[in-house]
């Protein structure tokens, strides 16, 4: 629910051969409440740029504001959710890893627990708040990492491949719950993925980057009304636009690899 402010942002890694580029000179700007995805070929510094508004990474040059303020570590103010289900802790349960922020905030027992419950109910987990990770799905687990995320109330969500590792149907399932967390809470979402379909189902918004040196290649709109239809000819029309951009032939090849009618893109 606040808007987010990329500017001028680069960042090279030091590695023992040298340095390597992670983003070049990204700008973006997003509006609060925009759900805007991050599409790429694998490589192209959409970690890096996510980790960098996280304020994981300090960027070398450049600067993010959130709400007008300028980031300079992590903050409250930022969900994060990776595509690692080992992201929850597995000691404690579903309702357990929710309220692990709200601890951390100080926020009284009944208080954070009546919170945990409330984002299980909103993630469709309600009948698993005491399970422990280990006997949840990764869809579920992926459910839990986003009632967390959402716990402490951050005006804005930041996603690195949430899905990615779940199978075609589940991350079906998850993409409309994550449409539907995103209609009711209205958080600014930065979304990457390397999935065409998935952005074109999820963004108002998707920025394409260039691989090597990581650069926004195109920024662009998408009209579709919600829900949308994966199979409808508008959404496909979409699909091959981004895939174009992309730099793939929305012809056939690998546009051809499918499930559920959805195209997605190699590597990631
Ligand atoms: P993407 O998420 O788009 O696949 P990344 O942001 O992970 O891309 O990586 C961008 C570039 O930075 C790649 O060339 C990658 O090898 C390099 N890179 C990423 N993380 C590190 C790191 N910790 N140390 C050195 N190089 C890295
Ligand atoms: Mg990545």
């Amino acid at each position: 629910m606040l808007p987010i402010e990329i500017r001028d942002v680069s960042l090279m890694y030091d590695t023992p051969g040298g340095k390597v580029p992670g983003v070049k000179d990204v700008s973006i700007n997003i509006d609060a409440s925009e759900f805007v995805c991050i599409v790429g070929p694998s490589g192209c510094g959409k970690s890096t740029l996510l980790n960098i508004i996280a304020g994981f990474l300090a960027p070398a040059a450049g600067e993010i504001r959130i709400g007008g303020k300028a980031v300079t570590g992590h903050g409250m103010d930022r969900g994060v959710v990776f595509q690692d289900f080992a992201q929850l802790f597995p000691w404690r349960t579903a309702l357990g890893n929710v309220t692990f922020g709200l601890e951390m905030k100080g926020v009284p027992k009944d208080e954070r627990e009546k919170i945990a419950r409330e984002q299980l109910r909103l993630v469709k987990l309600e009948k698993f708040t005491a399970s422990f990770p280990h006997h949840l799905s990764g869809g579920m687990q992926q459910r839990v990492a986003i009632a967390r995320a959402l716990a402490y109330n951050p005006a804005v969500l930041l996603m690195d491949e949430p899905f990615a590792a779940l199978d075609a149907l589940t991350r079906d399932d998850m993409q409309r719950l994550l449409a539907d967390v995103w209609r009711e809470t209205r958080k600014t979402v930065i979304y990457v993925t390397h999935n065409v379909s998935e952005a074109v189902y999820l963004a108002d918004r998707v920025i394409v980057m260039s691989a090597h040196p990581g650069t926004v290649k195109a920024d662009i709109r998408i009209p579709l009304d919600r829900p949308r239809d994966p199979l409808s000819a508008d959404f496909l029309e979409w699909q091959k636009n981004l895939l174009r951009h992309l730099g793939h032939d929305a012809g056939g090849g690998e546009a051809g690899q499918k499930s559920n009618g959805k195209a997605h893109t190699q590597g990631g």
